[in-house]
């Protein structure tokens, strides 16, 4: 097969034309809109660049030479740069940006070297950016979006390609003397570099759609001031730790908590305080929670605990632990005040999940009430007559 390079040329031209026409009208609306511009910017440059290149092969001229390459490996910098704004959510470092800027304006002087010397660096300088990229995103492999990874192995292959590029040059430099014969090396850089860039940039706009549709989820399955799960998706959770207990024996344990005297929080030191206090006792309660345990904010200031595999001793441990950190806590007003917080609960047991969600919770709201009543900050165990300090 024989692949006629303007055309090539021209179909890419086309491709990276369409997607920066769906970058142009994504961005506006897509989350990650900061990222999907640089991306798009990086398009523009990348577009402009193979223009030039096209010009140069109707009419070979070093300027058209030096204004293509710059443009390329800038529009890579840019890509690189938006990628890294993606991962890191802030801006990219300015090392990346004086970077591309300095490797560009490096491709008028390069002109002066023989053309194989110049293809051998020229291809090391455009391999740098990609796989930096390529490295930002196996930097980030579980934690980033997984639509991220196939753009940082399109990234990593051109910069494969290209390296291949600079060995060949050095080994081979008869091979890039006369541009117009025929040089495989060559024609597997260009499919590689349009093709892949091109699939990369899909890949990103893929991998802003799935952080949005994450972030949806999270939004709305947790609770925004706290961070707690809510109760719509806890339900299920509920029921999903109850089924496991019944085929594999073991005890959940249900606790309500209700944060005492929470009024008067509000009322003495006002809302924004109390919203603190809150964030505070659920991040607190997280420092204290097995993976497999849940926290639920149920509304205002009060929170449901669900712990797997533990029996009315655990639940105690928990909240006894957890009475420990709220006192350590530590909370001050602004005007340097202390304020102690304390919380009663109600702890409810499914011994091998017999107990459903439902029944669960009226056994440890009674408890809670008891717990209320019994004089706060302290915890009840349903179907015990034993209240012991929270
Ligand atoms: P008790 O010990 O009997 O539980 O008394 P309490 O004052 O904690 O209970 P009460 O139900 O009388 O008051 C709960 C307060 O929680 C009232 C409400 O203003 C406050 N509250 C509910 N949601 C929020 C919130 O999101 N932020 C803040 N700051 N306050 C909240
Ligand atoms: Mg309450
Ligand atoms: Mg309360």
């Amino acid at each position: 097969m024989t692949l006629h390079e303007p055309t090539l040329f021209v179909l890419l031209l086309l491709g990276y034309a369409m997607l920066g026409l769906q970058l142009v009208t994504a961005s506006r609306r897509l989350f990650g809109g900061e990222a999907l511009r640089g991306w798009g910017l990086g398009n523009s440059l990348m577009l402009a660049g193979y223009l030039f290149l096209l010009v140069d092969v109707v009419a070979p001229q070093p300027v058209w030479v030096v204004a293509s390459n710059g443009l390329i490996v800038l529009g890579e910098f840019v890509f690189v740069a938006a990628l890294q704004r993606f991962v890191d959510q802030a801006p990219p470092p300015r090392w990346l940006v004086m970077g591309g800027l300095a490797c560009a304006l490096s491709m008028a002087p390069l002109m002066m070297l023989a053309t194989p010397t110049r293809m051998a660096i020229m291809s090391l300088i455009a391999a740098a950016p990609l796989a930096w990229g390529g490295w930002l995103v196996v930097r980030q492999w579980r934690e980033a979006e997984r639509s991220l990874r196939p753009v940082g192995a399109m990234l990593a292959l051109v910069a494969a390609t290209l390296l291949i590029r600079c060995v060949h040059a050095v080994l081979q430099p008869s091979a890039y003397v006369d541009m117009t014969q025929p040089n495989p090396v060559q024609t597997l850089v260009a499919v590689a570099a349009y093709v892949a860039l091109l699939g990369a940039g899909f890949g990103f706009v893929l991998a802003c759609t799935e952080r949005a549709s994450r972030s949806l989820e999270r939004l709305a399955s947790h609770d925004h001031l706290t961070g707690a799960l809510n109760r719509q998706a806890a339900e299920p959770l509920l029921a999903q730790a109850l089924r496991r207990a019944r085929r594999g024996g073991g005890c959940v344990a249900f606790v309500l908590i209700d944060l005492d005297r929470f009024k008067q929080v509000n009322d003495r030191h006002g809302h924004v305080f109390g919203d603190e206090v809150l964030r505070r006792f659920a991040q607190t309660v997280r420092t204290r929670l097995r993976a497999s345990d849940l926290l639920v904010r149920l509304g205002g200031e009060e929170f449901a605990l669900v712990l797997p595999d533990s029996d009315a001793a655990g639940a105690r441990r928990v909240l006894e632990q957890l009475r420990g950190d709220c006192r350590e806590m530590g909370l001050h007003t602004e005007a340097g005040q202390a304020c102690p917080v304390s919380f009663s609960a109600g702890i409810a047991l499914s011994p091998q999940g017999r107990v459903d969600g439902e029944a669960l919770y009226r056994a440890a709201d009674g408890a809670l009430y008891a717990a209320k009543r019994g004089g706060r900050d302290r915890a009840v165990l349903a179907g015990a007559d034993e209240t012991i300090p929270a």
